[in-house]
């Protein structure tokens, strides 16, 4: 039997190999370095924001990102419940709460209709929320057009989440910028990698300044390591920047691949009814993850009968995020919700979607595919 074939494997090659290398003869193999800088640099000038600190995840930029707005004990922030556990992990860091709201049906993404009517209610409690954490699901842009108004009404400060959008843009904006911070992500699954990374962008000088100085385990800046704040250890080291520059080279390479492997999914899905894509109308998508969303009374087929027939095909596939307010660890958490993001849990499905597949990896996932939906309607949509 050949090997599995995962969702989203690290895209990794001789490029990266060489900037690794050239990092380590370099002899910057201690935390900071040239590397690291010119990471930053380069990150910061691709999403457009004014700079960047380079940490060692999305969760830490995230935790960052939420400090930097001043977000502690007590307050309020809101989460869509349809994202990674890391998204509330990092509220809870801070001492605050995070609240949830439901998603839009057709992207994933939070339904800011919702979100306004959730920021009224949370003030005539008598709540403050300190911050808004819209998520950049799967890699497509929240409707940012309509989140940004409603958020700068209620005087919240935004932190996108955007550990899954790199590369992605929503009216010509690169994904990350939209927030007073952003995070990004470069977990061995994302758009691209650094093995284990992760980026704050901002324009705040003064934000990112702290960040970098909390990062650091707040050391004051005098030869004698003084510290008069609990800080973290959250940078990231010069030789895994040295890998993720090789990897923002071949960014638009690895987009515009996953970007064909969805076309090649939605002309396989086009006849069939019940079936779409989540997010298939965002063009400018990074095409990060792609999902299908089954409606099983339309397609006569249920969305984990084909995960379990491709399983034995040994190839992966996820149910799209179990939703945080499902969760037992927020168990009781405050939720504002329609059942969209419930629906979406029980009938979506991703895809493998890596870069790293090669032609006969996509033919063999379509061929199961394929396969499977022939025995199920009896016809082959190929
Ligand atoms: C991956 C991810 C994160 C966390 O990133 P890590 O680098 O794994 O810590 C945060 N939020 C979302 C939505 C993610 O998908």
């Amino acid at each position: 039997m050949s090997r599995t074939i995962h969702l989203s494997p690290p895209d990794v090659g001789p490029l990266e190999e060489s900037y690794l290398i050239a990092a380590l003869r370099s002899g910057w193999v201690a935390p900071v370095g040239p590397d690291l800088e010119a990471f930053e640099r380069e990150v910061a000038a691709r999403v457009g924001t004014g700079g960047a600190v380079a940490v060692s995840s999305g969760t830490a930029a995230l935790h960052l990102g939420l400090l930097g707005v001043g977000v502690g004990p007590g307050d309020a922030v809101v989460v869509p419940t349809l994202t990674f556990v890391a998204t509330a992990n990092a509220v809870r860091y801070t001492g605050a709460r995070p609240v949830f709201v439901d998603c839009d049906p057709r992207t994933g993404n939070v339904d800011v209709a919702l979100l306004a009517d959730l920021l009224h209610g949370l003030r005539a409690d008598g709540e403050r929320v300190a911050a808004v954490v819209p998520v950049d699901m799967f890699g497509s842009c929240v409707d940012y057009g309509a989140l940004l108004p409603v958020c700068a009404e209620a005087d919240v400060p935004v932190v996108e989440d955007a550990a899954e959008a790199l590369g992605a843009s929503h009216r010509g904006r690169p994904a990350g910028s939209f927030g007073r911070v952003g995070a990004l992500s470069f977990n061995g699954n994302k758009i691209m990698t650094t093995s284990g990374g992760g980026m704050l962008v901002s324009d705040d000088a003064e934000l990112l300044a702290r960040a970098r100085y909390l990062a650091t385990q707040a050391r004051e800046p005098v030869p004698h390591y003084e510290h008069r704040e609990t800080g973290w250890n959250y940078r990231l080291s010069n030789l895994l920047a040295a890998l993720g520059r090789a990897q923002l080279v071949r960014l638009d390479t690895m987009i515009a691949r996953r970007r064909q492997l969805r076309d090649r999914y939605a002309k396989l899905f086009a006849p069939l009814p019940g079936v779409r894509l989540l997010g298939e109308e965002d063009t400018a998508s990074n095409c990060w993850l792609t999902s299908i969303v089954v409606d099983p009374e339309q397609a006569g087929w249920q969305a984990a009968e084909l995960g379990a027939h491709l399983a034995g095909l040994g190839i992966e596939t996820r149910p799209v995020w179990k939703p945080m307010h499902l969760q037992p660890v927020f168990a009781g958490a405050r939720s504002l919700l329609t059942g969209t993001a419930e629906r979406l849990f029980a009938h979506g499905l991703t895809l493998p979607s890596g870069s790293a597949l090669d032609e006969s990896q996509v033919t063999r996932v379509l061929t199961a595919i394929d396969g499977f939906l022939t025995a199920r309607t009896g016809v082959s949509p190929a």
